[in-house]
């Protein structure tokens, strides 16, 4: 089993490296990358644990970023973790991901009475990477929620009561980082950013300039009829085609690692060139 999409600690993710490494292992994953939103921190524990556990390792990142009025999430696959595209870009990105938290909390503290939720959140975090799912643990642990999906919809989603826009690179320049930094870009989970079938197309004719690689054809848990459809997409466009789990953790994830499903044979797999 290969699986290109995975979250650790360092990120929202509820293992660290390691633990998600032995979870992979005993279901027989053999390929996998870790791609941590917008920071690299787990990669050389990650590296070094796969290797240990005869997984071969590549590193990987899940860039968020802003396409029109849209935040995407853009994978960038075996990646040097030293290049300074990429550090540049996850240096940007968490800028406004800090800035973002700080809003976010004030809002909780104003219309949810949730004391601290800056520290709170940071503190459940443990990393210094601190995104809406920490604060939706926030809400759980203070009895504002029921379950963590209810913080979504109630408070973090796009649009509710504590939604705060972040001010993400553009789809450009994560693209570009991305491939300056030795790596290839492959569109996250193209479901769900609720698309048009046309702003889908223009979406991957603007990736493709940009010099994007991929499209991710399964991605956690999907419909049959979502994989065929952009199976047929990734070969349209001549993209090739992703999969992963995009597993965070059992709390939070139906699929587990390497158990998302096969992809279609009229693809070609990313792997192959790489
Ligand atoms: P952030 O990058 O801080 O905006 O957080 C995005 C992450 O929150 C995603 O990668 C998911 O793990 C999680 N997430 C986003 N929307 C939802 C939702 N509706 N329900 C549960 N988790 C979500
Ligand atoms: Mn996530
Ligand atoms: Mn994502
Ligand atoms: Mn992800």
């Amino acid at each position: 089993m290969i699986d290109l999409h995975c979250h650790s600690i360092y990120s929202d993710g509820y293992l660290t490296p390691t633990e998600l490494v032995k979870k992979a292992q005993n279901l027989n994953v053999s390929m996998m990358a870790l791609t941590d939103h917008d920071n690299i921190d787990g990669l050389e524990e990650f590296r070094n644990s796969a290797i240990e556990h005869n997984i071969r390792p590549i590193n990987g990142i899940e860039f968020s970023t802003k396409w029109k009025k849209y935040d995407l999430h853009i994978l960038g696959l075996n990646i040097d973790p030293k290049s300074p595209h990429i550090l540049e870009a996850i240096a940007r990105n968490c800028e406004s991901r800090d800035l973002r938290a700080k809003y976010i909390a004030e809002k909780l503290e104003k219309i949810a009475n949730v004391e601290n939720a800056y520290e709170k959140a940071r503190e459940i975090a443990g990393h210094g990477f601190i995104g809406r799912p920490h604060f939706a643990r926030v809400l759980l642990h203070e009895g504002k929620v029921k379950e963590f999906q209810g913080a979504f919809t109630q408070y973090l989603g796009k649009g509710k009561k504590a939604y705060m826009p972040t001010n993400w690179e553009s789809l450009e320049y994560i693209v570009n980082a991305i491939v300056q930094g030795g790596g290839q870009a492959v569109i996250a989970h193209p479901y769900k950013y609720r698309l048009t079938r046309t702003k889908l197309h223009e979406l991957i004719k603007a990736f493709k300039e940009a010099n994007g690689k991929g499209i991710e054809v399964v991605s956690g848990r999907m419909l049959k009829s979502e994989i065929i459809e952009l199976a047929g997409i990734a070969q349209r466009f001549g993209l090739l085609a992703s999969t992963g789990s995009d597993f965070h953790g059992v709390e939070v994830s139906e699929i587990l690692p390497g158990k998302q499903a096969l992809l279609p044979e009229n693809v070609v797999p990313i792997w192959h060139e790489m």
